[in-house]
């Protein structure tokens, strides 16, 4: 088979193949005959496409399959694939009909409203597999009532999969929270982080009275979490369930970077009359340490 022009220099020299769903190869790469440095097109004219291995040879091409209809090459994330792989192989493994268990159906018990910082991952921290909890993240884990992607991942949950937790998960050193403590010009996120900042000003006084940034920062990152909490309780999507008679609880927690360990801030409401009361609690009990 000959495919002239459809060979490109590859930047990563890592052996990969992609394949669609059918099986069919869209791209592979890997080494070849030839020069070191290889131009796309007539050089490689009359090699086989790379759809196996060819460690024999020397130099790197990435071959693009004729059927492709995109323009450029594909720059292929090798590393993420080859972890992908190897993290699918050992999940079958470990339970051979996982895969095919969860295309059929998901049942979290939870939904985790966490920040979008990727040393939070929400699933790794708290032991679950795919399948056990439903997420939402955004910066600074934030909870808007016009923000018709947090509703309708929280009305989802709570009406089509019956989660019976939300949880609303901070962090200490979220750099959203930070860059609203001190008022950074970031950009279009400001205005996002504008309610942190509401945060900020509601609770004026108790973070005026601690003398380090670093504890503003730690506290407002707490307030920040029970401020959602109160938030996701006062949505109608909450309201009604409860209304409903569906048992539900809102939790607030905040995890530490620096030992990978979760904290309740004491935050866990189950029905609409707990929510005053328990909120004004946690935000005393954030005056304790
Ligand atoms: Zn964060």
């Amino acid at each position: 088979m000959i495919f002239a022009g459809n060979y490109f220099r590859c930047a990563n020299r890592e052996s990969v193949r992609v394949v669609s769903s059918a099986g069919r190869a869209l791209f592979a790469c890997g080494p070849m005959a030839g020069s070191e440095t290889h131009d796309e097109g007539s050089n490689h004219a009359e090699q086989e496409p790379l759809t196996t291995d060819c460690r024999q040879v020397t130099g790197w091409i990435c071959w693009r399959s004729q059927n492709h209809t995109g323009a450029a090459p594909m720059r292929v994330l090798s590393q993420l694939f080859a972890n992908n792989r190897a993290w699918a192989e050992d999940m079958t493994r470990r339970e051979p009909d996982f895969f095919a268990r969860l295309a059929h159906q998901q049942t979290p018990q939870y939904l985790w409203i966490g920040c979008s910082d990727s040393r939070v991952p929400a699933n790794q921290i708290v032991g679950l597999l795919p399948g056990e909890m439903f997420v939402h993240r955004n910066v600074a884990n934030l909870v808007v009532h016009t923000d018709l992607n947090c509703l309708a991942a929280l009305q989802f949950a709570g009406a089509v999969l019956r989660v019976h937790h939300v949880i609303v998960c901070g962090h200490y050193g979220c750099g959203g929270v930070l860059a609203a403590l001190r008022d950074d010009n970031l950009g279009l996120i400001d205005n996002w982080l504008r309610h942190v900042q509401d945060v900020r000003s509601k609770h004026h006084s108790r973070l005026a009275r601690l003398p380090r940034e670093q504890q503003r920062h730690d506290r407002l990152c707490e307030l920040n979490v029970i401020e959602q909490v109160a938030n996701v309780c006062q949505t109608t999507i909450v309201r009604e369930a409860w209304k409903r008679g569906h048992d539900l609880a809102v939790h607030g927690w905040i995890y530490s970077l620096s030992n990978g360990l979760l904290q309740d801030l004491g935050m866990c409401v189950t029905s609409d009359l707990e929510m005053s009361k328990c909120y004004e609690a946690a935000c005393i009990r954030t005056n304790d340490d």
